[in-house]
């Protein structure tokens, strides 16, 4: 094994286990997040307070429409009965009981619209129970999934470190720092594959022909001059 592939083969495992590691990052950013569930239980406390306010509008009108037919009933009664008297009263009450008719249609009328109103609440709240149901369901399935995605993700990592450290020793010690800092420096990539016999497999820039003839002899480090990265040329 020469000097630059055994870096190459501890960048290959290290990429494989920067991969991991933010899989499982990820993973568990989702597993954290309730705002499906959050968002379908607001729903449905919201369709609730609907249902409770169609329920109570409803009420007061079926109580108002019966005060009103009431309060007609009993003038009539009394006009009838005789228990008023002189035209001009008459007349008055005669008056009121049309007005109070009047208003009692009126508030039938509000009494449908409240009745559908209310028909709707309810179809709203069935309807976001049922969607909540679903999402608890889904995000169960979810999070099952992204569990067991969490174990083989944690088992490959053990495999992938173990590996790492044999790697490691392939490694000649002062390339190790080199390395370590080219990662930190280039988005955890400190070695490129040189491609086509003479380009940079990650930055993608033709070497000159003296670069190219270096990285073959896998001896020494040669960087590119273009990404500044440990070039490294498969045979
Ligand atoms: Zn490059």
């Amino acid at each position: 094994m020469s000097r630059v592939s055994a870096l190459y083969d501890l960048q290959q495992i290290d990429s494989k286990i920067d991969a991991n590691v933010s899989r499982t990052a990820f993973l568990n950013q989702l597993l954290s997040d309730t705002s499906p569930l959050d968002a379908a239980r607001q729903t449905v406390s919201d369709a609730e307070a609907a249902l409770v306010s169609a329920r109570s509008q409803l009420k007061d009108l079926e109580s108002t429409a019966q005060k009103q037919q009431q309060h007609a009933n009993d003038l009539e009664k009394k006009l009838y009965g005789g228990q008023i008297k002189g035209n001009k009263e008459m007349a008055a009450a005669q008056q009121e009981i049309e007005t109070f008719r009047q208003r009692k249609k009126e508030t039938d009328d509000q009494t449908v619209e409240a009745m559908l109103t209310l028909e709707d609440a309810e179809a709203n709240l069935k309807a976001a129970r049922a969607k909540l149901t679903q999402t608890e369901k889904e995000v169960e399935q979810g999070s099952a999934g992204h569990r067991q995605e969490l174990g083989q993700l944690q088992a490959e990592l053990t495999g992938l470190q173990a590996q790492r450290v044999k790697d490691l020793r392939m490694v000649m010690p002062p390339d190790v720092p080199v390395y370590e800092k080219l990662r930190q420096q280039k988005q955890g990539v400190a070695v490129a594959e040189v491609i086509y016999g003479k380009m940079c497999g990650k930055c993608r820039v033709e070497l000159p022909m003296a670069k190219q003839r270096e990285v073959k002899g896998g001896t020494t480090l040669v960087t590119c001059p273009n990404c500044g990265r440990i070039l490294y040329h498969k045979f």
